[in-house]
């Protein structure tokens, strides 16, 4: 009697039942993937449940066709039972399918790799060896105490094949078949840099001593680490896996992408041994299987993931940390919109197992979490040892008139402090928050901007390629000399595009100028394209060979590098004067992270933020390093307009290549929703439909809806209703996104 197996298959809503042909019986557990036949084609879906099939189910199935699945040479398990219920609740509370909630959490599977291993069995004497080749392989194996891979074999004798072939004839060597498995580890070698041991400070045993407590319970319990930065919050994070693994179970640790460096794998490696799995989008496909093939088999027992490692397959959790938990790259931006952090705390509940996450600027949402108890508070307001937070002077640019300054954006404090470091042999950090060189080309008689064709943003102007860039489409354009939109007046002539605004490449220029023989480096998405020069760059910062690094946010984020005693901020302002209710929040952790980037070794720090707006609560407060002061006044404007924390928000948003229909469906939406609410009584306020403030990408117009709540549920409820009315029109694209980030 064949058993019974239910199958999720991307991107349907239900599950099917298939039968299981008794010759792959052993391959189908919950958790496989399996082709199955779905109509006319065959579809890939996975195994959620299995049961025998009894006379009785024969019966009530018997006008069901069940077909059979068959693997695909893959099938073991990808994801284990404990798992199954976090995908379930995710799929529910995002509103999308249990198959499609699998498919984003499991890697891309990587096929099986086997390798050929030679190892000497037959101690012969050396009579029976047939030739100097034969002799110098079983020397060479002789020599090892564990199989040789046939490969290397090959490579180091000519004509390896043959003789192995006939010494495992003559039973002198045995030639075994081994799966290959290619897990990422950095390097062999962990770095000089790197402490083995640290000597917890009494604030980081305060915190980690009660975290232990926790540890211990067996029980669901969250923390807050709020740490200033540089306090040492990974060293208590690095203690409490320790105690995690004693106890015999398994930790998870997520990080920002861009914190997901070499250098802080590093850091956990040399403390924790090869126990460690990595998972990272930027593996490679093997890497990242076996990674995850290790978690999922028990081989390893700390994983350390960005946003996707949230669903790493432990057994056994113990712990949860979500590093940097602020940071808004936790939340997918696109297809299944989860947010990674959120979810560390349901599946901190589901497993049972506390949950810390840390920040040196918490996010407002899980800072009222710790005001109102929701949360155990840990803090940690110093750093270690003598090493003193950087002193932070604010320069108003609005006091300086143009012809004082040295150069277009710098300003003659910021130059006198960069001189002064680099005269010390020390190192500067400069934050520019813009990609490119000029933000934009302008004409100078009509004023136009030049903007993308299919998105309503600028194009930005990058010099080192010389081309007009599209940051949302990667649109391409040389730039013209002059304005097509204005006709050539008798006075003026035809209208000249001028470069106004700046980037981070024009920043890099005007330094270059500035401080002739110093080595400058660049980092930001340009210029640092793929893991291998982002490393080379922050190693060039760490062993001394570049003086000033000029870069985006990826500067202000994680790194501890002791030689930084300078970071200047060229203009704070970027970024505040955008229509999103967490402008000001981000801002401040922005320059808040980026002010603790300096002074994090022996040497104190120097912090200069160059403004036009020095009243401007984010700037002041990062001045005073006054995490509080700061959330008391943004909370209380968020009650005040009720937005998150006050309340909960979805956001709807919809697409389409004609100009108005996006909008009219919203406003359809709108009403049909109105109805809902007044009928069952359900206290929510609906904001929109508006354009939204990115009112066309990629040749699609955008409009949006915000609906508020108090709490989840309410929104769940309006989700349902949304996602009935989801695929009916072609036409336009409609994405349901809770618990926003993004807005525009
Ligand atoms: P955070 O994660 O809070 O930004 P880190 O854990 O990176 O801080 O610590 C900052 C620096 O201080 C690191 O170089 C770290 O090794 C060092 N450090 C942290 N705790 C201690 C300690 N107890 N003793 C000595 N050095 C420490
Ligand atoms: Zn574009």
């Amino acid at each position: 009697m064949p058993n019974l197996v239910n199958i999720v298959i991307p991107p349907l809503p239900q599950a099917y039942t298939y039968a299981v042909p008794e010759e792959i019986e052993q391959d189908v557990e919950i958790g496989s993937r399996v082709v199955v036949p779905l109509g006319k084609r065959h579809a890939h879906g996975y195994v959620v449940s299995k049961f025998p099939l009894t006379e009785e189910r024969e019966q009530s199935l018997a006008d069901i066709k069940l077909k059979p699945v068959s693997t695909d040479g893959k099938g073991r398990p990808c994801f284990s039972v404990s798992q199954l219920r976090f995908f379930e609740w995710i799929a529910k509370y995002y509103g999308d399918s249990l198959a499609n909630v699998i498919d984003v959490a499991i890697p891309p599977i990587a096929p099986r790799k086997f390798q050929r291993l030679v190892q000497l069995i037959g101690l012969s004497s050396s009579a029976s060896l047939r030739g100097a080749l034969q002799r110098k392989i079983v020397e060479r194996l002789q020599h090892e105490k564990q199989p040789l891979p046939m490969e290397a074999l090959t490579r180091e004798f000519r004509g390896a094949p043959a003789a192995v072939r006939a010494l495992a004839a003559a039973q002198i060597v045995l030639v075994t078949e081994a799966e290959l498995v290619d897990q990422y580890l950095p390097s062999t070698q962990a770095p000089r840099w790197a402490k083995t041991e640290v000597k917890l400070t009494a604030q980081q045993r305060d915190a980690l001593g009660i975290l232990s407590k926790a540890l211990c319970a067996e029980t669901y319990s969250p923390f807050l680490l709020h740490g200033v930065t540089g306090s040492g919050k990974t060293e208590v994070y690095i203690e409490a896996i320790r105690e995690v693994l004693t106890l015999g179970k398994s930790a998870l640790v997520i990080v920002p992408e861009i914190a997901l460096t070499p250098q802080l794998i590093d850091r956990f490696r040399v403390r924790l041994g090869d126990n460690l799995a990595i998972l990272h989008s930027a593996l490679n496909r093997r890497a990242r299987w076996d990674s995850w093939r290790a978690l999922l088999e028990g081989r390893a027992h700390v994983a350390i993931g960005a946003r996707s490692g949230i669903f790493a397959p432990l057994h056994k959790l113990g712990l949860i940390i979500v590093d940097e938990e602020h940071e808004s790259s936790y939340k997918q931006a696109e297809g299944l919109r989860y947010h990674a952090r959120d979810l560390a705390l349901v599946r901190g509940k589901l497993e049972n197992c506390p949950v810390v996450l840390g920040s040196a600027t918490p996010s407002l949402e899980s800072y009222a979490h710790a005001k109102a108890g929701h949360y155990t508070l840990l803090n940690l307001p110093t750093r270690p040892g003598s090493t003193q937070q950087p002193s932070v002077e604010i320069v108003d640019l609005n006091k300086i008139a143009p012809w004082d300054m040295p150069t277009r954006s710098i300003s003659p404090q910021l130059q006198k402090s960069l001189l002064e470091v680099i005269a010390r042999g020390e190192q500067a950090f400069l934050l520019y928050n813009r990609r490119g060189f000029a933000s934009y080309l302008q004409c100078k008689n009509c004023n136009t901007v030049i903007e993308c064709p299919n998105c309503s943003v600028t194009l930005t102007y990058h010099r080192t390629r010389n081309e007009l860039l599209c940051h949302y489409c990667n649109l391409t354009m040389v730039p013209p000399q002059f304005c097509s939109a204005c006709t050539p007046t008798e006075d003026k002539g035809p209208g000249v595009l001028e470069q106004r605004g700046a980037g981070t490449e024009k920043i890099f220029e005007e330094l270059a100028e500035l401080l002739p023989g110093v080595a400058i480096g660049r980092l930001d998405r340009d210029s640092a394209l793929d893991e291998q020069t982002y490393r080379g760059i922050l190693d060039q910062v760490r062993d001394g060979t570049l003086q000033v690094l000029v870069g985006t946010q990826m500067i202000a984020k994680g790194h501890d590098l002791p030689g930084v005693t300078l970071v200047g901020v060229v203009d704070c302002d970027i970024g505040l004067h955008i229509p999103d209710f967490r402008a000001s929040e981000r801002a401040f952790q922005l320059l808040t992270q980026a002010a603790g980037r300096a002074g994090r070794g022996d040497k104190p720090g120097r912090v200069i933020l160059q403004t036009r707006i020095p009243q401007h609560p984010s700037i002041r407060h990062t001045a005073q390093n006054d995490y509080n002061a700061f959330a008391a006044f943004e909370l209380e404007r968020r009650v005040k307009t009720n937005y998150p924390p006050q309340s909960r928000l979805l956001r709807i948003l919809a697409s389409s290549a004609d100009k108005t229909l996006a909008r009219d469906t919203l406003a359809r939406l709108r009403m049909q929703l109105d109805t809902f609410a007044r009928e069952e009584k359900l206290p929510i306020t609906i904001l929109g439909p508006t354009a939204a403030p990115i009112a066309k990408i990629k040749t699609h117009w955008r409009a949006h809806m915000l609906i508020k709540a108090a709490a989840a549920p309410q929104l769940l409820r309006v989700m349902h209703v949304l996602n009935q009315e989801r695929y009916k029109s072609k036409k336009v694209r409609l994405v349901l996104d809770m618990d926003p980030q993004d807005l525009m």
